[in-house]
């Protein structure tokens, strides 16, 4: 297996979620948020000078370890603030035969928006399978439908999507067939 270089300023890791996305994932909060959404959950991922560097290769073994994910998670934190440093992560889950999911506070058209300065975002959103898109809204907060924290923000199909002029909704299948 090829060696994978770079680093990563992250807020912490939680090595098994269940609520990040579909099956057991490794969730990943990157340090860094510009949206600073009234009541989010996670205000200690906002300060960009905060948190600490850990090795993509660190990452990657800790991943290695546990047999049972079935993929891994992106959330913050704004991953998109993160997007050069994360594509080589990005890229090797994914030929690891992962899937992965990212949360955005960006919505998929200001992603779009924003990749035609910042090539990054479009090339690590090409390797998602699954985007939640969308700041956290508090009057809309859920605590009912999985992998959302308000109901504004939407489960994208990022394959099914890119490319095309309207968004994909996931399709969550039988395990989630309330969503
Ligand atoms: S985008 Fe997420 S991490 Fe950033 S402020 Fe909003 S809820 Fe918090």
């Amino acid at each position: 297996m090829a060696e994978v270089h770079g680093t990563l300023r992250i807020a912490g890791i939680e090595p098994e979620s269940f609520v990040d996305g579909p099956g057991i994932r490794m969730t990943i909060f990157v340090q860094g948020c510009p949206h600073h959404c009234p009541e989010c959950h996670n205000p200690q991922t906002h300060d960009f000078k905060s948190g600490h560097n850990i090795d993509i290769a660190e990452i990657l073994e800790m991943i290695s370890e546990n047999e049972l994910l079935d993929g891994i998670t992106f959330s913050g934190g704004e991953p998109f603030c993160h997007a050069a440093a994360l594509l080589p992560l990005a890229r090797e889950i994914r030929e690891r035969g992962y899937h992965l999911t990212i949360y955005s506070g960006y919505t998929y058209e200001e992603l779009l928006e924003k990749s035609k300065t910042e090539p990054a975002i479009l090339e690590l959103l090409a390797f998602a399978n699954l985007l939640i898109d969308g700041r956290f809204i508090f009057a809309e907060k859920t605590l009912d439908v999985p992998f959302k924290g308000s109901l504004n923000q939407r489960l994208i199909d990022v394959q099914a999507t890119l490319g095309k002029d309207r968004v994909v909704l996931w399709n969550p299948g039988e395990d989630y067939k309330d969503l």
